[in-house]
């Protein structure tokens, strides 16, 4: 519920920030935490555990499921960017074999993306351009899986 004075328009004093030394997006103080030296964004793929790599122009960060085909799923921030605005995710097509009376698993890789929002801290052509790096790192990504889950299908279940 907002209570705007009509009197004044001015806006209220804004909530201190605190400027990433990573990412040079801001933060708001109050969640700022000095001890990890970078912006909670920074940290979902940089944290040990997180166990992302800071490629400069984007930063990633793959997350195994935990079942026994192990999907793949990578985020891909491009720097410039909020938050995880590309994906590349394995997944599983099954599909039944008449002849072998067995259903046979189809590995499948996708890319997708969407604008997810700039922080302001690139003007767009940069941002742009990080995007398009992002993707094509996206892209290579999603063929060596879709090559490594093609070697790993030859090899039938005994
Ligand atoms: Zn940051």
């Amino acid at each position: 519920m907002r209570n705007v004075p009509t009197t004044s328009r001015k806006p209220k004093a804004e909530e201190p920030k605190v400027t990433c030394p990573v990412c040079g997006a801001t933060e708001k103080e109050k969640d700022y935490q000095p001890e990890i030296g970078m912006c909670s964004r920074c940290w979902w793929y940089l944290a040990p555990e997180a166990e992302g790599t800071d490629h400069g122009l984007f930063m990633l960060r793959i997350q195994i499921r935990d079942d026994q085909d192990g999907r793949r799923m990578a985020e891909i921030r491009p720097r410039g960017f909020w938050s995880g605005t590309i994906e590349v995710s394995e997944d599983i097509l099954h599909s039944y074999n008449a002849e072998t009376k067995e259903v046979e698993k189809n590995w499948n890789v996708r890319v997708s993306w969407g604008s997810g929002g700039t922080d302001g801290t690139l003007d767009d052509l940069r941002a742009a351009e990080n995007f398009t790096r992002a993707m094509d790192h996206a892209v290579m990504l999603a063929k060596i899986w879709k090559m490594e889950r093609k070697e790993g299908a030859n090899t039938r279940r005994s």
